[in-house]
């Protein structure tokens, strides 16, 4: 069976993004975070169109080893660090840098014989609650650190922002102060922002940001999209038609007939569903584009189908491309309506969709 679900990755989308958050960052380095396979985009083709990145930024120890046989050498930051003793000697072997958050990495770290120098990340809690040492505690957890040999002199101090694409939010303030007190008088650069952070917070960009969304070209900022803000969206998911059916007024389309046809009217059927990552909660309503005009799906998203109303597209026929997502059609319309948002999107493309690249 052919396989119809096709997301394009756009290199010079990628490439444009991180010239854009460079140009808006300006002075900081630029920490490219390629987790979640790229946020869905592919993870080593990603790293290629940005190989310009200062440093890539990973979840796993894996993707680390991966960037390092496509032959990147640039740093490669595990966000959450190494989860046990062997985890530390393998990031040492691959030369990753370790984030490092939690009294049970100071430990394998303090009782680590390998000489093999290790770059940190010293991770504060600034109020998000998730990772990192307590403000508090951070001046003896980077004594500790300094004090150990096999340790690289230059201790990175970060923290991360629970809200900062809500720009007025005063938890972000309250997070910059209190990172600022933990951090005094300690030597290092400074590394707060993610994407949203480089958008709205400018005063917190530090010496690096880290950045995902924007390089994709996708926003979380509530109503806004990544071109909002000049950024281009790097992934187009498309699919093709492959029934039109006409309907009679009154007749139910889909599983637990949810949506009856409003007058006798063309519902056309895409072969993509939630099985490729098509979001299931994405009711009728959510936007999608045929012939170059908005169209919406009627009924449910089954697993490998969508059900179109085509009164608005009245020559569509059998094999017409449908567009799911694209710079036309933001993802972040469809995260809307599906009560989700656009990372979870791209994240969430599943193996039966084809990936092809173009330089655009
Ligand atoms: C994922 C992540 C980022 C990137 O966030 P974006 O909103 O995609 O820019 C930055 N920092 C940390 C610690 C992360 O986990």
């Amino acid at each position: 069976m052919s396989r119809l679900a096709t997301a394009t990755i756009h290199l010079g989308a990628l490439r444009h993004n991180l010239a854009r958050v460079c140009e808006q960052a300006v002075g900081a380095r630029v920490m490219a975070v390629i987790k979640a396979d790229a946020y869905g985009h592919g993870l080593e083709r990603v790293a290629r169109a940005l190989s310009d990145a200062d440093a890539f930024g990973v979840a796993a120890i894996a993707d680390g080893l991966r960037l390092r046989a496509a032959g990147h050498r640039q740093r490669i930051v595990v966000l959450s660090g190494p989860d046990s003793p062997a985890d530390l000697a393998e990031m040492r072997r691959l030369n990753l840098d370790a984030v490092i958050h939690h009294d049970s990495q100071l430990a394998w770290l303090a009782a680590d014989a390998d000489p093999r120098p290790l770059r940190v990340w010293l991770k504060v809690d600034s109020g998000m609650h998730r990772l990192g040492f307590p403000a508090a505690r951070v001046a003896q957890v980077h004594a500790q650190l300094a004090a150990m040999s096999n340790v690289d002199d230059e201790i990175v101090l970060m923290t991360h922002f629970a809200a900062s694409d809500e720009f007025e939010n005063p938890l972000t303030h309250a997070q910059i102060e209190q990172f600022e007190q933990a951090v005094a008088g300690l030597p290092g650069p400074r590394a707060l922002s993610n994407s949203a952070g480089v958008l709205g917070w400018p005063g917190a960009r530090g010496d690096w940001v880290r950045v995902g969304g924007l390089l994709y070209g996708l926003s979380v900022v509530e109503g806004k999209t990544g071109a909002d803000f000049g950024y281009r969206p790097a992934m187009t998911l498309r699919t093709r038609l492959i029934a039109v059916n006409e309907l009679k007024k009154g007749e139910r389309v889909g599983y637990a007939a949810t949506w009856a046809a409003p007058e006798d009217m063309r519902i056309g059927v895409a072969a993509i569903g939630y099985g490729d990552g098509y979001p299931r909660s994405a009711g009728s309503g959510t936007p999608v584009r045929i012939r170059g005009v908005d169209s919406a799906i009627v009924g449910r998203v089954s697993m490998d189908l969508i059900t179109l109303d085509l009164r608005d597209v009245p020559d569509a026929e059998v094999g017409d491309e449908v567009t799911l997502w694209s710079a036309n059609l933001p993802a972040e319309r469809i995260a809307a309506a599906a009560g989700s948002i656009s990372y979870e999107l791209t994240c969430g493309m599943t193996r039966r969709v084809l990936f092809v690249e173009d330089d655009a």
